[in-house]
């Protein structure tokens, strides 16, 4: 997957460079691309910003810049990638639609992602009219509060897209156990998790996941999603497909 990101402080994702993130990277199966958005400035000051039109505080990110820095991306990827190729463009805001594990699944599936954090109050709303018209345009949010800027929001998005690539988990069967993933876990959080020792400090490790059964271990660890759904986010078992449920579920 090709990755573009641009930005005014790339430096921030160096966290990209580490752990999984960094092994797909090196192996080719992400393949980020970072851009300096004042590179494609015209003034001595580098500016990227401007007084919002009808007044207020706070300033807004320039469109001219916003839109020479994505044709030029696009440009350089077709450049790479064909003629014909175009990427998914995501925006991030906190006005945006909610960023969740069935959209990074959808991202994941995309061959090539560009991303535009933006800093102030945002990015002039017509380059996402603009391009709307030219590209498949998500504004997108990570969560219901605001961050001082969009790069921290992509750092969560690529790591929750890249995770889900063939090739990036030692164990692709991680990814089916997950919290929210597709079937048996949609919309349930995972239940609790223990390792070795079996007692550490008087807490003793629930005897069913020692007794080697599969099919008991199943069912306490699908009982234990449910007790804690319930309690932490009663509104996604509101969600669950009832008809998916058995007898035992509706028992917990
Ligand atoms: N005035 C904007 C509003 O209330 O919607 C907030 C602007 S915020 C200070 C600056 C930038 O940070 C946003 O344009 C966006 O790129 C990013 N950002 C902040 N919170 C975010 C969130 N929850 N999800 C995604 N991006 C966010």
């Amino acid at each position: 997957m090709r990755v573009d990101i641009i930005s005014i402080f790339p430096e921030y994702f160096a966290p990209l460079d580490v752990s999984l993130m960094g092994k797909a990277r090196e192996r080719g199966i992400l393949d980020i691309h970072l851009h300096q958005l004042r590179d494609w400035t015209h003034d001595v000051h580098n500016t990227v910003d401007d007084t919002p039109y009808g007044g207020g505080p706070g300033m807004v990110m320039k469109p001219e810049v916003w839109g020479e820095a994505v044709d030029a991306v696009i440009e350089d990827g077709r450049a790479a990638r064909g003629e014909d190729a175009l990427p998914r463009l995501i925006v991030p805001t906190p006005s945006g639609r909610p960023f969740t594990q069935e959209v990074a699944l959808e991202y994941a599936d995309e061959p090539w992602l560009l991303f535009s954090p933006a800093r102030y109050e945002g990015i002039d709303s017509r380059v996402v009219a603009e391009y709307g018209e030219r590209l498949r345009t998500d504004e997108v949010s990570i969560g219901d509060y605001v961050l001082a800027g969009g790069e921290a929001a992509v750092l969560v998005m690529v790591e929750a897209v890249g995770r889900l690539l063939p090739g990036v988990l030692g164990n692709a069967r991680s990814v089916a156990d997950d919290s929210f993933a597709p079937g048996a876990m949609a919309n349930l959080l995972e239940g609790p998790v223990y390792t070795k020792p079996p007692v550490w400090r008087g807490h003793e490790v629930p005897e069913v996941l020692l007794s080697g059964h599969h099919g008991r271990i199943a069912r306490w660890r699908r009982d234990e999603a449910l007790r804690r759904t319930l309690d932490r986010r009663p509104e996604l078992v509101a969600r669950l497909d009832r008809d998916g449920l058995d007898k035992h579920d509706r028992r917990v």
